[in-house]
C-alpha cells in the first residue's frame, strides 16, 4: 500500500473534489467468477440510480466515471488504457468494484492459463487477480458487490474448483483502501441495486468530506442496510407472530414451514425490496435462502427442507401465537359492532330494524337490498 489512511484521508479532506477540483471519481469494475447478476441489479437502482451518478446528478457528489467490461464506452485497448492510467496515479481517485469470486490462480500450472482474465496487454490475457492486486492498494474504496465477491459465494460451493473465494480472503482482513476502508461488502445474490448504489454514494460522500464514515460491521456490511434480519421486516411477521404457517405456496401466510431463513438471516430485501420499492423474497411469495449470509449456499441446503429449529420455534410459536390469535379474533368481533348498532353486527336482525328506523333513506324512491321494510 502506498500510504497510511492517516496520511491519505486529509488529502482527501483538502480535497479539490470539496473545493471544485476532481469532481469525478474513476470506478474500474473488476468481474471474476460471476454471472453478470450483480452488473444487471446495479443498473436497476433507482435511489439514485446510476445513470444519476455517471451524470453528476446529485448534489454535492463526485461525477462517477464508470468503467465497466459491458457498459464502458471505450474496448479494445483503450478500456485496457484507462485502467493502466489508474495504476499509474493518473486517475485519482479512483475506486474498484469486484463483482464475482476471485479464483485461486496459484492453482493453475499449465503455462500460460489461467481462471478468468480481463483485457490483454501485448497479447497475453491480464488475469483478474492481477488487476486486484494493481489497483486495490490505490484504490480510493474496494467495494465487493455481490456474494459471489463478498464471500465467494456459488461459484465457492463445495466442490469448488477454481479454490474460489470473497474480496476480503484474497486481500486480507487488514486491507485497508486510501480512504481507510476495509472492504466494503455488499452481498446478496443479487443484491439489491439501490444497497450498492446508496454504498457507493455514501463512499463519494466521504470521499468529498461532505459525510460521515460508513458505519461497517465486523465483516465490511453498511451496517444500515445489513444490521436487521429478513424476519424483522417481513411483511408476513404478524402471521408468523400468531403461529398461522402455510402448507403451501400461494399462501399469503408466514413461509417458515416451507424453508424460510429470514429468522437468522441478516438482509433487508422485505423492506426495501427489488427494484423502486417492488418485488422482493417474500413479497413475492419466495422464502428466504439466505443469499446475503457468507454461508450460503452450502449452510442453506438443500433449500426446499425446513431449517433445524424450525420444529421447536415453529411449534412453540404455534401453541402461544394460536391462543393469541383466538383471543384477537375475540376482540376483533366486539371492535367491529359500532355502538349504534348496539352490539349487533353489520347484518344482524336489530341493525336493520334500527338502520330503517334511524336513517334518511327513503325506501319508496330506493328499495332496501334486504328486502320488504317490517312495517
Ligand atoms: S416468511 Fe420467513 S421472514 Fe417472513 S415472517 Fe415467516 S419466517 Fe419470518
Ligand atoms: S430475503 Fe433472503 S433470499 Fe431474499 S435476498 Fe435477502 S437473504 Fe437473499
Amino acid at each position: 500500500m502506498s500510504s497510511t489512511p492517516e496520511e491519505s484521508i486529509p488529502e482527501l479532506g483538502e480535497t479539490e473534489a470539496v473545493t471544485g477540483g476532481p469532481d469525478t471519481l474513476h470506478v474500474y469494475w473488476l468481474v471474476g467468477g460471476s454471472c453478470d447478476g450483480c452488473s444487471v441489479a446495479a443498473t436497476g437502482a433507482t435511489n439514485p440510480g446510476v445513470e444519476d451518478l455517471m451524470r453528476g446528478n446529485v448534489p454535492h457528489l463526485p461525477k462517477l466515471e464508470l468503467h465497466h467490461p459491458v457498459l464502458a464506452m471505450e474496448w479494445g485497448d483503450d478500456y485496457v488504457e484507462e485502467m493502466q492510467a489508474a495504476e499509474r496515479g493518473e486517475r485519482d481517485p479512483y475506486a474498484i468494484v469486484i463483482e464475482g469470486s476471485v479464483p485461486n490462480e496459484r492453482l493453475v500450472d499449465e503455462p500460460g492459463g489461467y481462471w478468468i482474465a480481463q483485457g490483454e496487454e501485448d497479447g497475453d490475457p491480464v488475469r483478474m487477480v492481477d488487476w486486484l492486486d494493481r489497483l486495490a492498494p490505490d484504490a480510493a474504496a474496494t467495494i465487493a458487490i455481490g456474494t459471489c465477491a463478498t464471500w465467494g459465494g456459488i461459484p465457492s460451493a463445495e466442490g469448488n474448483p477454481t479454490d474460489a473465494m470473497g474480496t476480503t480472503d484474497y486481500l486480507g482482513r487488514d486491507y485497508r483502501s486510501v480512504l481507510g476502508l476495509p472492504v466494503i461488502n455488499v452481498p446478496g445474490c443479487s443484491p439489491v441495486g439501490d444497497n450498492f448504489i446508496e454504498t457507493v454514494a455514501h463512499v463519494l460522500l466521504y470521499a468529498a468530506d461532505m459525510g460521515p464514515l460508513p458505519e461497517l460491521d465486523d465483516l465490511g456490511r453498511p451496517e444500515w442496510l445489513f444490521g436487521e434480519t429478513v424476519h424483522r421486516n417481513c411483511n408476513r411477521g404478524s402471521y408468523y407472530e400468531e403461529g398461522d404457517f402455510a402448507e403451501e405456496y400461494g399462501s399469503e401466510k408466514c413461509i417458515v414451514e416451507l424453508g424460510c431463513w429470514g429468522p437468522v438471516v441478516k438482509c433487508n430485501m422485505p423492506s426495501r425490496r427489488n427494484i423502486d420499492g417492488v418485488g422482493g423474497c417474500m413479497n413475492m411469495g419466495g422464502k428466504c435462502i439466505g443469499c446475503t449470509m457468507p454461508g450460503f449456499p452450502d449452510k442453506f441446503t438443500p433449500f426446499f427442507k425446513k431449517p433445524p429449529g424450525t420444529l421447536v420455534s415453529g411449534t412453540s410459536t404455534k401453541i402461544i401465537g394460536g391462543v393469541m390469535r383466538r383471543l384477537r379474533h375475540y376482540s376483533m368481533d366486539k371492535l367491529e359492532t359500532s355502538r349504534r348498532w348496539g352490539g349487533a353486527g353489520y347484518g344482524g336482525d336489530l341493525y336493520q330494524w334500527m338502520h330503517r328506523r334511524g336513517s334518511n333513506y327513503d325506501e319508496r324512491r330506493y328499495p332496501h337490498p334486504g328486502g320488504e321494510a317490517d312495517d
